[in-house]
């Protein structure tokens, strides 16, 4: 990594995070999150979209020291055992304020902290947990739009050595999972994910837009997960170009694990075996993932 990411223009990504048993796993989607973590920058701090901080407000964590949070049930005690100790940075929740002005954000500073929709990821893309993370939550009172500019709103930061990190999956529909599909998608599944893709590999401000696909409400059943897509989109708006895929697959039929990068050339990463799995016993259609 070099040293100087206040004086480069930061990437930016979208992980496709899956399950939380990703944070144990090496796979060919956590090998994809290491190379990245890998090839930036050294960034000043991350800042976080994840679709677990999904709430009645637009607001950033502004304690010092976040906490780990393990916003899931029925998952191997393992998993719980994760911390990661990555320290906040107050001062970047109030630049964020500035940066989307006049859009209110509202400083959180007992609340949330480091949900694993950050975690899961960063435990593999910056496994020293020494990069102060701040999270900004979605705003979930506000449509599609909304969300696509608010990301646009950020671009400033990336100037200014900050990682913008969206986490949530494109195709997200935990009803529908079947756990014999386990790298597969559905044929809708797959349908969504290759439109998503050429939105965003193409003109990514179309992104909102993916509101109108036949089978959008299959893919996103509720807007948590696709919403993170929508930052990556808007910032890549801002800079007038499309994005890369970093890595893509699905999961368990109806769940997409592609990832986007902003700012840095997509690179195929080495195939690893092994899928991301659940373990034996977690119902996939009632654990928060
Ligand atoms: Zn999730």
């Amino acid at each position: 990594m070099s040293s100087d990411a206040t004086s480069t223009r930061m990437p930016a990504v979208f992980f496709g995070h899956g399950s939380p048993m990703n944070a144990l796993e090496l796979n060919r989607y956590t090998s994809a999150w290491r190379a990245f973590g890998q090839s930036v920058p050294r960034p000043r701090a991350i800042l976080v979209v994840s679709a677990h901080w999904y709430i009645g407000a637009t607001a950033v964590t502004a304690m010092p020291r976040p906490k780990t949070i393990h916003d899931f049930y029925g998952f191997p005690q393992e998993l719980f055992d994760v911390r990661y100790p990555a320290p906040g940075l107050p001062e970047l929740a109030e630049e964020v304020s500035d940066v989307v002005h006049p859009t209110w954000v509202g400083a959180d500073i007992d609340s949330w902290g480091i949900d694993h929709g950050t975690w899961s990821v960063l435990v593999h893309a910056f496994p020293e947990a020494d990069i102060p993370v701040v999270q900004l939550s979605i705003n979930a009172f506000k449509g599609l739009d909304y969300h696509l500019e608010l990301g646009a709103k950020l671009a400033p930061l990336r100037e200014r050595g900050v990682l913008v990190v969206a986490s949530g999956n494109v195709v997200h529909n935990l009803g529908g999972v079947n756990p014999r599909m386990v790298d597969q998608g559905f044929d809708w599944a797959q349908r969504f994910d290759e439109a998503a893709k050429e939105v965003m590999l193409g003109e990514p401000t179309e992104a909102a837009a993916l509101d109108a696909h036949r089978d959008f409400d299959s893919a996103v059943p509720t807007p948590d997960h696709f919403i993170p897509l929508l930052y990556l989109a808007g910032l890549a708006g801002a800079d007038g170009g499309g994005t890369n895929v970093l890595v893509d697959g699905y999961a368990y039929g109806s769940v997409s694990m592609t990832a986007y990068t902003l700012g840095r050339p997509g690179h195929p990463t080495e195939t690893l075996t092994g899928a991301p799995t659940l373990p034996d016993g977690v119902p996939a259609d009632s654990a928060n993932i």
